[in-house]
C-alpha cells in the first residue's frame, strides 16, 4: 500500500448545469488547500473492476473551459469511462474519489452534468430545472450519508470526496453564502482532524462559525455539532482549555436540543454527581431514546478525548461546572444551580484569583442563582445563553 500526498480544495466549480458562481471576497481570501492522505494508488492492489478511466475526449471540453480534477482542482487529463463527465489529475485520484463516492453516484451525475438543451418552452425548462433540483438534493443527502458513514468507519481519506460532494451540491442548491453548506464543512473538517491536517481542519470549522454567525437564529444542533469539531480539533492540537470550553458549548447546544435527560446522563459521565446530595435518586433519571443515546456517545467520546488530558489543564472542569450551573438555572433547578457554580467559583478564586474576569462573572452569577433562584437570566456571554430562551423552559430536571 503506498502513501502519498495531494492537495485538495475544498470547493471546485462545477462547468455544466449553470452550477456555482465564484465565491466572494470573504472566502476567496481563506486558504482552500488540505493534505490528503491517499491509500490508493498505482501498484496498490488493484484497482476495482469497474474503475475504468479514458484520456479525456477533446469533445468533453466544447467550450474551452479547463477540466478541473475532480478531487483536487488540478488540470485534469482523464476521465471516468463510465459516467464521462468526471474528470481526474490522475488514476490515484481517481481511486479515491471513486471508493469515496463516486461508485455510488457514477451514473447518477451524468443527467446533472451533461449540459441540456436550451430550446423548449418555458413549461420545459421549469420542468427541467425543478428536476435536476430534485437529482441534486437527493445526491447530496447520499453524499452526506457516505461521508458518515465513512467517518464512523475511521476512513478519514475517503470521507473527504464525499463530503466534497456534499459541499458541491449544497452550493449547487443553496448557494454560496447558505447555512445549509455547514455540515458539509463539518463532515470535511471532521476528516481533517481525522487525517491530522489541522490547519485545514480549521479552514473548514471557520466556514462552518461564519455561515453560523451570519445566521442569529440557526439550529441549536448545528451550533453544538460545531463547537464539538472546534473542541476536538483543539484537543487534537493540546490546547485544553480551549476545547473544554468548546465543549461546554457543545454540551450546552445539545442539551437545548436533546432536553434535561441528556444532561443528566452526562452529569453521571462525568462524574460530576459526587457529593450532591439530596437532589439526585433514580426515580428522576430518563430513559434516553434512541437518537439521545447516540448523541450521549458522541459527546462521551468527545468527553473520554478531554479527560484523558486533562493534567494539562487548571481550570477545564470548572469550566464544565460553570455551564452545568447555568444548564439547571435555565431548567429551573437553582439548588443545583448553585452547587455547580459555587464549585466553578472556588477553582476560579484559587487558581485565577479574585479579581479575574471570569471569577468574577461567576460570582455575580452565583449570587444571581441565590437571589432569584430559578427564575433569573443566564448573564454568560460566552454561553449564547440568549438563544436558549424558550427552550430553557421547557422543563425542571427535578421536580
Ligand atoms: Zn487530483
Ligand atoms: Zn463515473
Amino acid at each position: 500500500m503506498s502513501t502519498s500526498f495531494a492537495p485538495i480544495p475544498p470547493i471546485q466549480k462545477r462547468t455544466v448545469g449553470g452550477g456555482a458562481g465564484g465565491h466572494n471576497g470573504a472566502s476567496d481570501t481563506t486558504p482552500r488547500r488540505a493534505m490528503m492522505k491517499s491509500t490508493l494508488g498505482p501498484g496498490s492492489d488493484g484497482q476495482p473492476l469497474s474503475l475504468h478511466a479514458t484520456f479525456i475526449n477533446p469533445l468533453a471540453n466544447p467550450k474551452g473551459i479547463k477540466l478541473g480534477c475532480e478531487l483536487c482542482g488540478k488540470p485534469a487529463y482523464i476521465q471516468c469511462k463510465d459516467c464521462r463527465v468526471t474528470f481526474y489529475c490522475d488514476k490515484e485520484h481517481q481511486g479515491t474519489d471513486f471508493r469515496g463516492i463516486h461508485e455510488k453516484i457514477c451514473s447518477l451525475l451524468i443527467p446533472l452534468r451533461t449540459p441540456v438543451s436550451v430550446l423548449g418552452s418555458e413549461e420545459e425548462r421549469i420542468h427541467r430545472d425543478k428536476q435536476t433540483r430534485h437529482r441534486q438534493i437527493q445526491l447530496l443527502e447520499l453524499s452526506k450519508t457516505e461521508a458518515h458513514k465513512k467517518l464512523f468507519e475511521g476512513q478519514y481519506d475517503l470521507a473527504i470526496p464525499a463530503a466534497l460532494q456534499a459541499l458541491r451540491f449544497s452550493m449547487d442548491v443553496y448557494g454560496q453564502d447558505s447555512i445549509q453548506l455547514v455540515p458539509s464543512y463539518l463532515l470535511l473538517g471532521e476528516a481533517s482532524i481525522g487525517l491530522k491536517q489541522y490547519p485545514q481542519a480549521e479552514d473548514y470549522l471557520s466556514l462552518a462559525k461564519w455561515a453560523i454567525l451570519k445566521v442569529p437564529d440557526c439550529e441549536h444542533r448545528i451550533r453544538s455539532q460545531m463547537h464539538r469539531n472546534f473542541g476536538l480539533l483543539y484537543a487534537s492540537l493540546g490546547k485544553y482549555d480551549d476545547a473544554l470550553a468548546q465543549l461546554s458549548q457543545d454540551i450546552y447546544y445539545a442539551s437545548l436540543v436533546k432536553g434535561p435527560s441528556i444532561l443528566v446522563f452526562l452529569e453521571g459521565c462525568w462524574g460530576l454527581e459526587e457529593g450532591i446530595e439530596g437532589g439526585g435518586g433514580e426515580e428522576e433519571r430518563e430513559v434516553l431514546d434512541e437518537a439521545q443515546q447516540a448523541e450521549a456517545v458522541q459527546m462521551l467520546t468527545t468527553i473520554y478525548t478531554f479527560r484523558t488530558s486533562f493534567a494539562a489543564s487548571s481550570t477545564g472542569p470548572a469550566e464544565v461546572n460553570y455551564v452545568l450551573g447555568q444548564l439547571h438555572h435555565i431548567y429551573g433547578n437553582s439548588e443545583r444551580a448553585k452547587e455547580y457554580v459555587g464549585k466553578a467559583l472556588e477553582v476560579y478564586e484559587a487558581v485565577l484569583g479574585r479579581e479575574h474576569s471570569l471569577t468574577i462573572e461567576a460570582r455575580n452569577f452565583f449570587k444571581s442563582v441565590v437571589k432569584v433562584g430559578g427564575v433569573g437570566r443566564v448573564t454568560s456571554a460566552g454561553t449564547g445563553a440568549h438563544h436558549g430562551g424558550s427552550a430553557g423552559r421547557r422543563r425542571s430536571i427535578a421536580r
